[in-house]
């Protein structure tokens, strides 16, 4: 019985050290972090729109190949360098453009599914436009644990605006979103990937730390901050994970 108790002790210190191992490698590895965009999900032909039933495939493939959901928090730790908790194969998963059917389809199946998304929402048609997310639904939302961030108030192409109508999107969309949900909003999706230099250091002079692009790519830790590539979900996507692995290349 004692050498029982001898080898389990034994054997719990060798599995504590490894399991201490591969955290501290992951978190301080420059691991890459794959970052989707999808748009609507519902059941329409439009290019932007993966029907539920698509999401759910998506999520339970890369549940399957060990991806695990981040929250946009640990998303900007891991990129400023922190030692943070960090799963083997993190991966943030995003919604742009705050269409109803994020609530109606994507929310539950992301909760079905123990994940966590994040929604750049554009603030002006919050309560405006009955196919937009309202303020409840955004709130209880984040009450369940998904992520905001702003996507302006009107979706405005901003590298082709003025700078006075820049930063009213940028500030008044944060401001909206800081009032609704009680948080500080540091998260930008730019509209339609449009941004340019002085897009960027408006955002900087405002509060904002993170910059999402379309541009195409896997996020790495050296990465700016204000041009974070995404891998885009269109409804004639394959594959999530080929999507995914073809973008590595
Ligand atoms: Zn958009």
């Amino acid at each position: 019985m004692s050498k029982y108790i001898k080898i389990s002790f034994r054997s719990i210190i060798v599995i504590l050290i490894c399991l201490c191992t591969i955290h501290s490698s992951s978190a301080g590895n420059k691991c890459s972090i794959p970052v989707l965009v999808y748009h609507r999900i519902g059941y329409n032909s439009n290019a932007l729109t993966v029907t539920p039933e698509r999401l759910f495939l998506d999520l339970t493939k890369l549940k399957q190949n060990g991806y695990e959901t981040i929250s946009l928090k640990t998303f900007e730790e891991y990129l400023l360098g922190k030692e943070i908790q960090m799963p083997a194969k993190p991966i943030l998963i995003t919604f742009d453009d705050s269409y109803q059917d994020n609530y109606n389809y994507a929310f539950p199946i992301l909760k079905q599914n123990n994940c966590i998304a994040t929604f750049f929402v554009i603030t002006g048609f919050i309560d405006k436009y009955s196919d937009r997310l309202t303020a409840q639904q955004i709130k209880e939302m984040y009450t369940s644990g998904m992520n905001f961030g702003s996507h302006t108030v009107s979706h405005a192409a901003l590298s082709e605006e003025s700078q006075d109508l820049v930063w009213n999107e940028l500030f008044y969309s944060k401001q909206t979103l800081e009032k609704t949900l009680g948080i500080e909003i540091d998260a930008i999706a730019y509209p339609a990937g449009c941004y340019n230099s002085e897009t960027i250091r408006i955002a900087t002079g405002l509060g904002y730390s993170r910059g999402f692009t379309v541009r195409p790519g896997i996020c790495k830790q050296e990465d700016p901050p204000f041009v974070i590539p995404r891998i885009p979900i269109f409804s004639y996507t394959k594959d999530v994970l080929d999507a995914i692995d073809n973008i590595q290349m």
